[in-house]
């Protein structure tokens, strides 16, 4: 099980957060396996910056090399994965307890979704953010 940043953009982030849109069209590039774990970073290519928000979806069936799809290309299928609110799906920390975020990135992480189920540190690894 891997876990994959991925930048999407704003026109899609709403459809795929509030589960209008349950498939996925990406370059072919990582390997993309059933049961990885895809932390999608909303992005604008125009202004190419991150808006800060960002979900977590799990990949449930990946499609490539089919008729119509172009070469190089894959389409996931993914789903909501099931959360507790007021813990990282990933590395678990909460509000009262972020000791290992701050360990990774020397300062607490803040929740990056309004079900706080996915913290900053585990969503933008590195990623300069900008909080407009
Ligand atoms: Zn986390
Ligand atoms: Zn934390």
């Amino acid at each position: 099980m891997k876990i994959h940043r991925l930048k999407t953009w704003p026109e899609h982030y709403g459809d795929v957060y509030s589960e209008k849109k349950k498939q996925d069209i990406r370059i072919d590039d990582r390997g993309f396996k059933k049961e990885d774990i895809l932390i999608l970073q909303e992005y604008d290519p125009e202004t190419a910056k991150y808006s800060g928000a960002a979900m977590i979806r799990v990949v449930t069936h990946v499609l490539r090399e089919h008729e119509g799809l172009k070469p190089g290309y894959v389409i996931m299928s993914i789903r909501h994965p099931g959360q507790i609110s007021g813990a990282c799906a990933l590395c678990k920390c909460t509000d009262t307890n972020c000791r290992q975020c701050i360990e990774k990135t020397g300062q607490p992480c803040h929740w990056v979704n309004p079900e706080h189920t996915l913290c900053s540190a585990c969503a933008f690894e590195g990623e300069e953010v900008s909080h407009a």
